[in-house]
């Protein structure tokens, strides 16, 4: 497995000269004998909204927790904005955080809540009035503003958690996954009213979450962690199409490997390559196969119905099982458990990892 920690990761738009928002350089963490973070290295440009996405354990809160300053990396700098900030307190950097818990001061109102980094910072009453009103307009929660965070449901507390980190305009919000606690459906339209918050309010978000889906879905750039390196750093769409490891493939969504002799046969190299279940479709008898496709028999061993579409696991004579999906309804054919069927794809949609 190759990684990238020896380079600098800098967002594909970076031009020579402009500042990050955040710079790690050669950021080590250890605990006792335990290296949870290795030689990091990462930018992560003004106004981005980027992600920390990796399994359980894999480093991605600490990283976010050294940004913050409630811990201290064992070597290498954090710059923030250009300045760095290695040795400061978590208070001495234009950072804050959101947590999982929120956080919410369970004996204040909403209002008083929201208001309270205010009140530290001695801004006059009339102006922390007025910010506080505009912060809960922008959450849209003006109407629960007495109510206290026992009251509120799970989404309403998450809105006040972020209406509090951003009243006081940090250069960087640091979420360390803000919607863990939300059921699905909530959690769903959350994730849209944080993406409209983030653009609106233009700040650098840092987000950690180990949900795929939410990474994808919500994010500028994201840096894929496993076993506290970063394996891939990209856009969603370049860490889905083309990944470059065999974590990164399996990590984000389904895919198939294809290796040793089968890739040979098919794709004409003997690598490990990963092809994307949407890429693979059921080859129509009697009708020719495009030029840069290849096919290969199949039985269909399972079918899994999820919806808008189904996905169908096909045994091949090599051993190795394959998962492709049809979209429902695009079709009257309908493919079924123990069908014998031919699969094709383009060999340009199998990328070598
Ligand atoms: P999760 O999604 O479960 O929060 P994570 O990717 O955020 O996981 P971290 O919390 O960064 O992972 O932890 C990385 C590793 O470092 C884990 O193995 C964890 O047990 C270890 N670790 C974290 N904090 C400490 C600590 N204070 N003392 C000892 N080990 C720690």
């Amino acid at each position: 497995m190759t990684s990238p920690q020896s380079q600098v990761l800098l967002p594909p738009d970076s031009k020579a000269g402009v500042r990050p928002a955040i710079a790690l350089r050669g950021i080590e963490k250890t605990f006792g004998s335990f290296t949870a973070v290795k030689n990091l290295n990462l930018d992560i440009s003004s106004g981005e909204f980027f992600s920390l996405l990796g399994p359980s354990g894999s480093g991605k809160t600490t990283v976010l927790r050294m940004i913050a300053g409630f811990e201290h990396p064992t070597a290498g700098t954090i710059e923030l904005d250009g300045e760095d900030v290695t040795k400061k307190a978590p208070f001495e950097r234009a950072v804050n955080t959101v947590f999982q818990d929120y956080a919410l001061f369970p004996h204040l109102s909403v209002a008083q809540n929201v208001e309270y980094g205010l009140k530290l910072r001695k801004i006059p009453r009339a102006e922390r009035q007025r910010m506080v009103a505009e912060s809960l307009e922008m959450i849209q929660l003006p109407h629960v503003a007495k109510r206290l965070p026992s009251q509120l449901s799970g989404g309403q507390r998450q809105r006040v958690a972020l209406a509090r980190a951003l009243i006081l305009k940090p250069q960087v919000l640091l979420l360390d996954e803000p919607l863990g606690a939300l059921d699905k459906q909530l959690r769903e339209q959350m994730q849209i009213e944080l993406k409209q918050i983030q653009r609106e309010v233009g700040i650098t978000f840092v987000f950690v979450t180990h949900d795929q889906e939410e990474a994808l879905s919500l994010s500028d750039r994201v840096a894929v962690f496993n076993e506290g390196n970063i394996d891939q750093v990209g856009t969603p769409a370049d860490l889905y199409q083309r990944p470059t490891t065999r974590f990164v493939a399996s990590f984000l969504g389904h895919t198939n490997l294809i290796e040793g002799q089968l890739a040979q046969d098919l794709i004409g190299s003997a690598g490990t390559f990963s092809l994307r279940p949407e890429h693979l479709r059921v080859h129509q008898h009697g009708t020719a196969l495009g030029e840069h496709h290849t096919k290969l028999r199949a039985t269909v061993r399972e079918v899994v119905y999820t919806g808008s579409c189904t996905r169908f696991v096909a045994a091949t004579p090599s051993g190795t099982d394959l998962i492709f999906q049809e979209l429902n309804g695009a079709s009257d054919r309908q493919t079924t458990r123990g069908a014998e069927i031919e699969l094709e794809f383009d060999r340009r949609n199998a990328f070598p990892i």
